[in-house]
């Protein structure tokens, strides 16, 4: 086989949800021949895009698009210092995309270069959330109507608010945040797991997301307090700065634990696998660079028990929800994964407003969702397309984000 030279690198923003995606198009000198990968870092996109522009691009343009390897270390290596979050976005949209030509060359979708299917479809929990318990379960029953065995529980998001001024009891001049009230949470979250039980039964298994806001102590109580619902997993009990406390929640709780959205370097998870400290590894694939670096934590997690519960947010372009199921679909260790970023066709049309459906303009050909089960389709590589007059349709907002701006009741900030 010859070789294919990349004969441009270019990014492409777009926002048909509200959210800032970024694009990665590598070009071949193949006729027609191209890749699409996912760098999305929704809040910093501006970075990322300049970075693949200004750095990646001319590292790149010439070389072969077969030595995915040593493109990937060459990208990693080239800065000198590594795995920071802009980095690895921006090496992730590249990595993708060169898994999707590989993907396109072989003419095989991506799952059979992993080793083929270990299951025909990918099972998924969704989110569910309400402004009280009656239309959470309501929520939740919505969803097993939908085939979905398994479902995130929220009241009221990550107990905080929205963002505004400093509630009463702040002190004076405190500035405006997402004020978080720590015991209440737990207080309600307990009485929410309990009342969920008695509403929907045992037959749905549930998740929860901590998401960091927790001090350590206080999680380990929470978890042992959260063991009579049975969960699937509690998620980010621990915050990533003070990891070393997962030991000690591992020892004092029989809750599945599943942890890593934030993860950016190998050495934040490998400890984790290898003494089995949690249950669930949850990278954001983009975060950590890319499918090439994805694929090899999925099987070195394999090794030690640990299954994989890729992150799946909206913040993530369709190309990345589309890389976690390719992955899902040929991984033996695959545990569940997250899904919120595409609708059932008929589902969002009918019940949604515009937004959800121009995701599915801009990006034709992202997995479906089917009773209970997302399924990649089977094109070549990724198998998800850019319409780019659609995506231009939708610009990217660069405003301040808020909804990070944590703030505990006394203004002190407090982790996302
Ligand atoms: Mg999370």
């Amino acid at each position: 086989m010859g070789t294919t030279l990349i004969t441009d690198v270019k990014v492409v923003l777009t926002a048909p949800e509200g959210i800032n995606l970024v694009v990665v198009k590598v070009e071949t000198d193949q006729p027609g021949l191209v890749g699409l990968g996912c760098a999305t870092f929704a809040y910093r996109h501006l970075a990322v895009k300049c970075l693949i522009e200004e750095y990646l691009r001319p590292l790149l343009v010439g070389r072969d698009a077969h030595a995915i390897e040593d493109l990937w270390q060459l990208m990693h290596q080239n800065a000198y210092w590594r795995n920071g979050p802009i980095e690895n976005n921006a090496i992730s949209g590249v990595d993708m995309a060169l898994w999707d030509i590989k993907g396109k060359l072989a003419g095989m979708p991506l799952y059979q270069l992993f080793g083929g299917k270990c299951r025909e479809g990918v099972p998924i929990y969704r989110h569910a959330d309400g402004r009280d318990i009656a239309e959470l379960c309501d929520n939740i029953q919505k969803y097993r109507e939908q085939g979905i065995t398994h479902i995130r529980c929220q009241s009221g998001g990550y107990g905080g608010g929205a963002f505004g001024a400093a509630p009463a009891g702040a002190p004076e001049g405190a500035p405006k945040g997402v004020y978080l009230d720590s015991r209440k949470y737990m207080r309600e979250t307990v009485k929410m797991f309990d009342e969920i039980r008695g509403r929907v039964g045992n037959d749905v298994a549930l998740c929860h997301d901590v998401h960091e806001r927790l001090k350590p102590i206080d999680a380990i109580r929470f978890a042992c307090e959260l063991e009579r619902f049975d969960l699937f997993f509690l998620e980010d009990a621990i915050a990533l700065e003070e990891g070393e406390w997962i030991r000690q929640l591992r020892a004092k709780t029989n809750t599945p634990l599943a942890q890593g959205e934030l993860f950016n370097h190998p050495l934040e998870w490998r400890t984790l696998i290898t003494e089995r400290l949690i249950d669930f590894i949850r990278v954001h694939l983009s975060q950590v660079g890319g499918i090439t670096p994805g694929r090899k934590l999925q099987i070195f997690a394999e090794q030690f028990g640990v299954r994989t519960a890729w992150h799946g947010p909206g913040d993530m372009s369709p190309l990345a929800h589309a890389a976690n199921i390719h992955i899902d679909l040929a991984a033996r260790n695959f545990g569940v994964q997250e899904w919120s970023g595409t609708e059932p066709p008929n589902f969002v049309i009918q019940e949604l407003k515009g937004p959800r459906a121009a995701l599915l303009d801009v990006f034709p050909g992202l997995p479906e969702f089917r009773n209970g089960f997302v399924y990649a389709n089977d094109k070549p590589g990724l198998g998800v397309d850019l319409n780019e007059a659609e995506a231009a349709k939708y610009p990217c907002d660069s405003s301040v984000t808020t909804w990070t701006q944590t703030r505990l009741p006394d203004g002190t900030l407090q982790t996302p």
